[in-house]
């Protein structure tokens, strides 16, 4: 077909991308290199980074650290299986992991991916009741507007407006979604439902304080504690999902911090490594490990990746979280959101502006609606940022390095786009 002709370059045609519809008239981008805050395309174009390669490279691109740790690593071992062995680099960010986490979120159960860490987490805390001789206990809440990951079980505890549980209805298992209480009338149909079906409840997940891919959506952290206090009272554990918003996002290095609540298990990946490799954590406290613990072999978690653990990836997340205790990293945050808050305030004016939002190193400008996606794309990187608004929602989740004159290009560049009318479509 003509259209798809186009997208033909060398070596390039066989690759499906991601939420794309292949069929497009343009060809991607092609990324070269990166560095500190930039990526540099093949055409010789520099792009200021906009979103960190979707919200990973907290670091900036290729810091010195991270990349000397994988070298070395890579020339002492760069894999074994995980399977009645184990090694330095695995034990080690264990250890620091359990370290930096609050409370007695002392257990770690690696992965390679945020969707798979929420798959091992809802998969732990069916086992856990079952474990405990409570049958039944199998089903999941979660919250609109929540964002889990791509899987099966996890597409099942998206929003049912944003998965794809509708495309996907039949083959779904059924879950419960409810809206966060954040309205006293949300927290009472919660306590009901809770009331009504906590027996055959396992979990509750969320992602604390933002819903990310959702849509940029912040929640008070006395949410989160009313969430604690019903899992408690109801005997559902509490699973926070921080794959985006752990290492320092929200401006804590984990956003549960904010709200004082402890969950019972905890999901992380995306800024894990730095960017710098798949990685992911399923993380629980010791009563949970301990509900595995038995003469029962059938008692163990059933679960292991390939490459859980990779020696490579565990060398440069240990790396990162070096960078994140002796850098200025929460403190780099701190600035970034004063400067997003100041910058991007000036939006709110603007014709089509909803809202204006920042927490930590997230700044989220929401239109009234994005009628033409492709040519507000375009003009980003027309003005030399990549910036890579979803739905309604333009957002900025800069690495926490970035120099304030790089930050207040990207601000500028979202000013003058909205301003610009760009996300309308050319009549
Ligand atoms: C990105 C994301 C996931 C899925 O992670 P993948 O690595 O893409 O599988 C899960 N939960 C949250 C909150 C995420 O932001």
């Amino acid at each position: 077909m003509e259209v798809t002709r186009l997208m033909a370059r060398p070596g390039g045609n066989h690759l499906w991308l991601p939420y794309t519809q292949m069929q497009i008239t343009a060809p991607p981008l092609t990324a070269a290199r990166t560095t500190g805050t930039k990526i540099i395309l093949e055409d010789g174009r520099h792009l200021d980074d906009g979103v960190a390669s979707w919200w990973t490279a907290c670091h900036g691109y290729n810091h010195p650290d991270i990349a000397a740790a994988v070298r070395r690593q890579l020339d002492d071992m760069p894999h074994i299986m995980l399977g009645g062995m184990v090694h330095r680099p695995a034990l080690a960010l264990s250890e620091a992991l359990a370290t930096c986490l609050p409370g007695d979120l002392d257990h770690v159960f690696f992965s390679e991916s945020g969707s798979v860490a929420v798959e091992v987490a809802l998969k732990m805390a069916i086992q856990y009741w079952l474990n405990r001789g409570q049958t039944g206990k199998t089903r999941i809440l979660s919250f609109t507007g929540g964002y889990h990951g791509d899987t099966q079980a996890t597409m099942a505890i998206c929003d049912p407006e944003e998965g794809m549980h509708h495309l996907f209805s039949g083959v779904l298992p059924r879950q419960y979604v409810q809206p966060l209480p954040v309205t006293s009338e949300d927290e009472a149909a919660l306590e009901r439902l809770l009331q009504q079906s906590s027996d055959n409840m396992a979990a509750m997940i969320v992602e604390p304080l933002v819903q990310g891919a959702g849509g940029m959506i912040f929640h008070p952290p006395s949410v989160l504690k009313k969430l604690r206090d019903f899992a408690d009272r109801y005997n559902v554990l509490l699973i926070f999902d921080e794959v985006f918003t752990g290492f320092g996002r929200t401006g804590t290095m984990f956003a549960c911090e904010q709200a004082g609540v402890i969950p019972d298990i905890i999901t992380l990946s995306k800024a894990l490594t730095g960017g710098t490799m798949a990685l992911a954590a399923t993380v629980a406290r010791r009563h949970v490990f301990d509900a595995f613990l038995s003469d029962d072999p059938k008692a163990a978690l059933m679960h292991g990746p390939t490459f859980m653990g990779n020696p490579l990836a565990c060398a440069a997340a240990c790396a990162s979280l070096e960078l994140f205790r002796h850098q200025p990293r929460l403190a780099q945050v701190r600035k970034i959101a004063e400067i997003m808050q100041r910058e991007l305030e000036k939006c709110r004016d603007l014709p089509n502006v909803r809202d204006v939002r920042v927490m930590g190193a997230i700044g989220v400008v929401e239109i009234a609606a994005i009628e033409d996606m492709n040519r507000l794309k375009a003009a980003f990187i027309a003005s030399g940022v990549w910036i890579r608004p979803f739905r309604n929602i333009i957002y900025l989740t800069p690495a926490f390095t970035m120099d304030e004159a790089t930050l207040c290009r990207l601000t500028s560049a979202v000013y003058d786009a909205v301003q610009a009318g760009a996300f309308r479509k050319l009549p």
